[in-house]
């Protein structure tokens, strides 16, 4: 089986690499927010361009801690896509906020920012732009909107692991940008782990101040904060995986570059290329198919795995009522989520599985 992960086919050195970090861990007496918390800090802020950088628990706790950070919540609009993982959506909601979901360019599923226009009134604090798939749209398109609404530009980065455009790495355009290193994402830990990225020094000492229970110092609480500890056992990992990172986005980037150059079939569309070679980390590499559960099928039956990201929007989960939405609706992102289709692009698929996909995927009829 072709898989869309597949970490037991990762390099036998970076296995190597990742043993010796957690045993450093291991022989160590600190376990949580130590040494190994403050390097990865130090060590993701520069890869991001930011100043800082504070570890937390998760990729849905960034969000919630920067928006609390910004205090931005009840009463308070934020703009963002129906077509993201659910804890974007989620962490709006826990920071006490309201969502309000624009619809997306149906060529790259981006936020799209005639409809984020339509989205603006007067409680609109912020846009949340979702990195999907690990692109990077127009920043300096969006920067100027934001500047215009007067409203903070905020980034989910969670798929965006290194990507750049006009030579700004994802995760320093926002006011913050939060990133997830869920196993699967580019850069991922071995359990949960997140980080949120900033050049504010006030959204950094309030951040840090809130994932530790909102105390400023040992026993002196000044606001009730969360549990959202970035650990050293993750943080270690992190910092070993950190120097492969950009070589595994540009095998990605090659796979991806074989997908456009040969995927040839007129049930299935590709979405944009990238606007820039870099501008695309390749999270996810995704078709829309009319017929995409069939094509899913097919490609199993041929021993190739495939996933959909995502099936369901944001305003049709059952856990979201009465989501407030574009009064245009969301017809691009309805269309999306019923003809998308995401194809293995990791890192350590060899040749030959590449080929394999384009060839069955060739063949579907
Ligand atoms: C993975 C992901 C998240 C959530 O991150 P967790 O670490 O799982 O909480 C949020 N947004 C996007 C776009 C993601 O892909």
């Amino acid at each position: 089986m072709i898989l869309m992960n597949d970490f037991a086919a990762e390099p036998e050195a970076l296995h190597a690499e990742e043993l010796a970090a957690a045993g450093r861990v291991l022989r160590s007496s600190r376990f949580i927010l130590g040494p190994e918390v403050q390097r990865f800090e130090e060590s993701w802020a520069r890869l991001c361009g930011t100043r800082f950088c504070v570890g937390v628990g998760n990729g849905m706790d960034a969000i919630e801690l920067g928006l609390r950070a910004l205090n931005i919540g009840a009463g308070d609009e934020v703009i963002t896509t129906p077509m993201t993982a659910m804890a974007t959506i989620m962490a709006i909601k826990r920071a006490g906020a309201t969502p309000v979901l624009a619809d997306i360019e149906p060529d790259t599923a981006l936020l799209d920012m005639a409809s984020a226009q339509r989205c603006l009134t007067r409680q609109t604090k912020a846009v949340l732009l979702v990195h999907l798939y690990g692109q990077l749209p127009d920043m300096d398109a969006w920067l100027e909107f934001c500047e215009q609404a007067e409203i903070h530009l905020l980034e989910d980065a969670a798929q965006a692991h290194g990507a750049i455009r006009g030579g700004r790495p994802a995760g320093s355009f926002g006011e913050w940008a939060a990133f997830s290193f869920y196993p699967t994402k580019n850069l991922g830990a071995k359990g949960d782990a997140g980080a949120l990225v900033t050049n504010s020094e006030d959204v950094t000492n309030r951040v840090r101040m809130l994932r530790n229970y909102g105390a400023a110092t040992r026993y002196e609480h000044l606001e009730s904060g969360m549990n959202s500890r970035l650990d050293e056992l993750q943080a270690a990992i992190l910092l070993a995986r950190l120097n492969w990172l950009d070589r595994f986005n540009r095998i990605r980037r090659t796979t991806a570059a074989r997908y456009f150059a040969a995927l040839a079939n007129p049930h299935i569309a590709l979405l944009s290329p990238p606007a820039e070679a870099e501008s695309h980390v390749y999270h996810l590499f995704v078709v829309r198919c009319l017929e995409r559960d069939r094509l899913a099928e097919h490609l199993k039956t041929n021993g190739i795995e495939s996933l959909i990201h995502y099936p369901i929007p944001a305003h049709r989960q059952p856990c979201f009522k009465d989501m407030r939405v574009d009064s245009g609706g969301l017809p691009n992102a309805e269309r999306h989520a019923a003809q998308c289709l995401s194809l293995p692009c990791h890192p350590h698929l060899r040749d030959e599985d590449v080929s394999t996909i384009i060839k069955d995927a060739n063949a579907f009829a």
